[in-house]
């Protein structure tokens, strides 16, 4: 800028007079006093200059330590100047950038009306300010919060821009974090459930003639078992590289995580294959993964449909798919099944049933209660008896508690019919107790949503003090899957507490979940059933012939009584006892039957049969 100085200071004009000045005035002296003024003039201009020339040199100090990048161009938008964070962000030197016009830098994401309105703007007010995308020099695209100012120069016309700008890449990817967390699963980067339905949507507008999309949702088996023994990082991991297998079976489709161990997959395709599909699909995850020196082989149990075959709404897609996976879990694991409208009938069944379980609960008069009796193996003495549940349902008579204790857990049933259950069994106890039966325990299943949901100890506690039935009386049966059911917590120091009170604990089918010695250690029990499907086979089978051996050693080494269940043959029995297996509840010995014929054989009769 020239001059450095300003014009408008008194001593410029002073001096600028008095140079004027000594060229006509006629006396040396006043020569001479105009040679001062002059003097002081320049002094003045001087201080003034260096003054300036300090100011800048600290604007530019200032420009340097500041974090914002700062781009100044001229009025052709040609970069002027830049600061150090300008190369920091930017990857650009200051040398590389002066004289290229500004615009260089744009990263080509934001069209010509963008740039348009930017402009607009800054004319007509002078100023911008906003979040616009870059380029840095080695390519990547990153955004920008920019503040523009327009500098006039002398005449009032623009003669500089001045750019402030902070990289926000950071933050914005924070932003998309956090815009992430509510579409993706965030230990596979899958899209969750939510995002599935969106994309299932969008595939489903998009569909083209002779287009169709196979859909199927993937169940692993047994994962909790998996997560059980080799703990939740080997879990999580297996998860994670299922659900990238998944992803290279469907390259250009979609593949997302419901939740849990279940995973759902879609493909648009034009060939009407679904079987071969899945089957492929099978095939694909049947290799071994590796997980920590583990090779697990896992088995599969698929629910799957097409569209638009089976619907044409994602709502309906996902409950259709959801029935068939339900349908191949009932029919045991590593099944798949395809949705058939019959399903859904079945599924109509299903809830009219569980609306009439819902009136039976509340009549309690469909309910009953049968009692199968449990026996030493020598000599065949009454040592307890199971408390079983039965529905004797207007019409269809007698249902099996196979069928309706599952549809009770899963609509939300199962507390109030386990606690109908615990007030039946103890009344029936104090019955008992009056009359003169046989004082032997009784024993009650357990369902894991008593243990989750339920006040499981107050209402025991509470029907025991009712009928004053001391707790010894009543055991509590749980199955292996109650007593792992994450849900639940750890349920160790629960049983502790229900042992103290008295109860005795028995763990029901065992062998069916997946033992292991040192889980069995861990929890507070007293015995074991030892499930019917290792006494079936005795004593022809083998493996079944060992694996109760072994079991039978182990109680004992861990000092927990067993009984075997389902014993129903004299060659079952003899094995058993030629392995020193002290009880058993079967039909060799019993049925479960109701009150009045247990009654009948034990009322004042003699203990054994
Ligand atoms: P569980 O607790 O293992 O009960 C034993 C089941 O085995 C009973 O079936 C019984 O009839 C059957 N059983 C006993 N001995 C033999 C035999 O020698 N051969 C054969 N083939 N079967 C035998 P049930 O009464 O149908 O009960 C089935 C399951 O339903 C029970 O298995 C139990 O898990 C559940 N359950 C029954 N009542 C209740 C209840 O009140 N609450 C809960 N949570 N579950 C219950
Ligand atoms: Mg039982
Ligand atoms: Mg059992």
């Amino acid at each position: 800028m020239w001059p450095p100085f300003s014009l408008n200071r008194p001593t410029t004009w002073m001096g600028l007079a008095a140079l004027a000045a000594m060229l006509w005035l006629p006396l040396a002296s006043l020569r001479l006093a105009a040679l001062a003024v002059i003097v002081v003039a320049l002094v003045d201009g001087w201080r003034q200059i260096k003054r300036e020339h300090r100011r800048r040199l600290l604007s530019e100090e200032a420009l340097k330590l500041s974090g914002d990048g700062v781009v100044i161009s001229d009025r052709r938008n040609r970069i002027v100047s830049v600061n150090p964070a300008f190369t920091q962000i930017t990857g650009y030197t200051r040398e590389e950038v002066l004289g290229l016009d500004a615009s260089t830098l744009s990263s080509g994401r934001h069209d010509k009306a963008f740039y348009e309105r930017y402009w607009q703007t800054l004319q007509a007010t002078g100023r911008w300010e906003g979040e616009i995308w870059n380029q840095r020099k080695h390519g990547d695209q990153y955004p920008e919060w920019l503040r523009v100012q327009a500098c006039p120069d002398r005449k009032g016309r623009v003669g500089h821009y001045v750019g402030l700008f902070t990289d926000i890449s950071r933050h914005k990817a924070r932003e998309q974090d956090l815009r992430r967390v509510g579409f993706e699963d965030p230990l596979t980067g899958l899209p969750n459930r939510r995002r599935l339905h969106d994309l299932l949507t969008s595939r489903l507008n998009r569909l083209r003639a002779g287009e169709g999309l196979d859909l199927a949702l993937v169940d692993i088996d047994g994962f909790k078992s998996i997560n059980d023994a080799l703990g939740v990082d080997c879990g999580d991991r297996l998860l994670a590289r299922f659900g990238q297998r998944l992803a290279a079976f469907v390259a250009g489709g979609v593949v997302g995580r419901l939740g849990g161990d279940e995973f759902m997959v879609i493909r648009t395709t034009t060939f009407d294959d679904h079987e071969a599909w899945i089957a492929g699909l099978r095939d694909h995850l049947s290799e071994p993964f590796e997980i920590s020196d583990n090779s697990l082989r896992l088995g599969l149990t698929i629910g799957s449909c097409r569209a638009p075959d089976d619907g044409n709404d994602s709502g309906v897609l996902f409950q259709r798919l959801e029935s068939a996976l339900y349908s191949a879990k009932r029919h045991g694991r590593n099944h798949d099944r395809r949705f058939r409208p019959s399903l859904e009938v079945e599924g109509d069944r299903q809830l009219a049933l569980v609306n009439e379980l819902r009136r039976a609960l509340a009549q309690g008069d469909q309910l009953e209660l049968h009692y199968q009796t449990q026996h030493r193996l020598n000599d065949g003495t009454l040592v307890g008896m199971e408390a079983l549940l039965r529905w004797r349902h207007p019409e269809q008579g007698m249902i099996s508690p196979g069928d309706f204790i599952p549809l009770a857990e899963r609509h939300g049933l199962m507390s109030a019919l386990g606690n109908w259950v615990i007030e039946r069994a103890v009344a029936q106890l104090a019955s008992w107790r009056a009359n003169g039966m046989p004082r032997v325990p009784v024993w009650v299943n357990i369902s894991a949503l008593q243990l989750i949901q339920g006040d499981l100890e107050s209402r025991l506690a509470a029907s025991l003090a009712r009928h004053r039935v001391p707790a010894q009386q009543l055991g509590l049966e749980l199955t292996e899957s109650v007593l792992l059911d994450e849900r639940a917590g750890d349920v160790s120091p629960r049983l502790e507490a229900l042992r103290r009170q008295g109860h005795e604990i028995a763990i029901d089918d065992f062998g069916t979940g997946y033992s292991s010695l040192a889980y069995l250690k861990r929890l507070p029990v007293d015995k074991l059933k030892l499930d019917r499907a290792f006494i079936r086979a005795l004593p022809d089978d083998v493996a079944d012939a060992a694996i109760v051996s072994a079991v039978l050693a182990m109680a004992r080494g861990l000092n927990l009584d067993v009984v075997a269940e389902g014993v129903e043959t004299i060659a079952q029995r003899d094995f058993l006892l030629e392995y020193g297996c002290p009880y058993t509840q079967g039909f060799l010995f019993a049925r479960p039957e109701p009150v009045e014929a247990i009654e009948a054989r034990y009322l004042n009769a003699s203990q054994t049969v």
